[in-house]
């Protein structure tokens, strides 16, 4: 039997696959969530029983790979192009690198080259039910070293373990630091809300707060003075809460607040008492005495923001016009005003390329957030990007000029030119 391929059909077939993939990521909505104890335990024991440096659960969106949980390496995430675990999400297989000086998909690999010194990897494709490659669960040396086929079907069973405790998070009410609501219990009481407000046409507002230079904190004293901080800082705003509000994490340091029946300019007095709160309360703790501050974005049921996911897309790019605009203050979506977007947005997670120098230049980019006339990008770097470029979503055609109208290290806000 002969069997006739039409050129290009299996790049469309590629294309359409990571489509659904990062729809199936989307929807576990677990990037950039907060560190859990489930994870860091498989880490740990893939580092026991292989007698490896590095352990890692990862999961893997446009640009990037993320570690959900990672032990033996400092960084939270690296840009996607440098990674082996590409390789795993790209066959959809498991591979393994006994020496990587040797092979010449890894040899020149900046992980091989620099001072991370790897050598040996074998990385599992992290795969859902439905059969989408999220991420990867790896064990990685600084030495070369072989590994059975046993040693694969062990590391496959701690994939296994890794997908059973995304699924019973998905479950989980409230995040286990901070006693607050989970991303997804967040969104779900909010949509409950949501609909009341509607319905009975009250008023409903939502309110995002990123704390200020979280990193120097865990640089500066560690992690767990890091975690103290998170604590207090959620005492604080639960301390200015009523009853009937909904308080939630929705990452590391980035927290949501929906009030009903307040409208958007008592949503703003709310944000400001929170801030003048979290700014004026030194932390006290092991590491002594510290004051942090935040940032705070603040957006409102209207005719043309009606869900949740509008919402909390409009509140989070005012929270970065807010971080672009010198960081401890509130910014409401409206007052961005001409020199922003003004129009609806929604959450989404889609490949996307920013493209400039006379298309000679073109970085990978994860779209977070899409509407009519803008978009927020995130980015494993955003310095030497031009104020104004291209961005194209990868498999869908959409091409549009845009220039920034926000930004810090990783994320971008853009306006679309008309
Ligand atoms: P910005 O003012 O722009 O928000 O800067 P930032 O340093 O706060 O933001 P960035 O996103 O660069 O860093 C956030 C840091 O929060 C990085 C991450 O390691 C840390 N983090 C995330 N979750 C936790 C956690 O549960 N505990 C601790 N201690 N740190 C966390
Ligand atoms: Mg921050
Ligand atoms: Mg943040």
């Amino acid at each position: 039997m002969v069997v006739v391929r039409a050129f290009g059909t299996s790049s469309l077939d590629a294309k359409k696959r990571e489509i659904e993939r990062l729809a199936a990521l989307e929807q576990l909505d677990l990037l950039d969530t907060p560190k859990d104890e489930g994870f860091e335990r498989i880490v740990r024991l893939i580092k026991e029983i292989f007698a490896v440096e590095i352990g890692l659960v990862s999961l893997i969106d446009a640009h990037r790979q993320w570690y959900k949980a990672c032990s033996g390496l400092t960084a939270d995430e690296v840009p996607l192009e440098d990674t082996f675990c590409r390789y795993v999400v790209d066959r959809e297989q498991p591979i393994v690198v006994q020496d990587a000086t040797h092979d010449p998909r890894f040899a020149h690999n900046p992980a091989v080259t620099g001072e991370s010194h790897i050598r040996f990897y074998a990385g599992v494709p992290l795969k859902t039910k439905a059969g989408h490659v999220i991420g990867t669960v790896c064990a990685i040396d600084r030495r070369p070293r072989s590994f059975s086929s046993r040693d694969l079907s062990v590391l496959h069973e701690m994939a296994g373990v890794a997908m059973d405790r995304i699924e019973l998070l998905q479950s989980a009410a409230t995040d286990s630091l901070t006693g607050t609501l989970t991303r997804r219990a967040f969104r779900q009481e909010a949509d409950q809300l949501l609909s009341l407000a509607l319905r009975h046409q009250h008023d409903l507002s939502c309110v995002v707060l990123d704390i200020d230079h979280f990193k120097s904190v865990n640089d500066t004293h560690g992690h767990a003075a890091g975690d103290q901080v998170l604590h207090a800082v959620t005492e604080t705003c639960k301390a200015n809460l009523r009853a009937g509000d909904l308080f939630g994490r929705l990452g590391g340091e980035e927290f949501a607040i929906l009030l009903p029946h307040i409208n958007r300019e008592g949503a703003a007095a709310v944000a400001e008492k929170v801030r003048i709160a979290v700014a004026s309360r030194p932390i006290r703790g092991t590491f002594g005495e510290l004051n942090v501050t935040a940032s705070f974005g603040i957006s409102a049921l209207s005719i043309i923001t009606k869900d949740i996911e509008t919402m909390l897309a409009q509140a989070d790019a005012a929270m970065y016009h807010a971080k672009h605009n010198g960081r401890n203050r509130c910014v409401s979506w409206n007052s961005i005003g001409a020199d922003g977007p003004t129009g609806s947005r929604r959450r989404v997670l889609k490949a996307g390329s920013i493209i400039f120098n006379d298309h000679r230049s073109t970085i990978d980019c994860t779209i977070r957030s899409l509407g009519t006339d803008s978009a927020g990008l995130s980015v494993s770097s955003s310095a030497g990007i031009p104020p104004e470029f291209v961005l194209m979503i990868k498999g869908e055609g959409f091409e549009t000029k845009c220039r920034i109208v926000a930004q810090d290290r990783q994320t971008i806000e853009v306006a679309f030119k008309a």
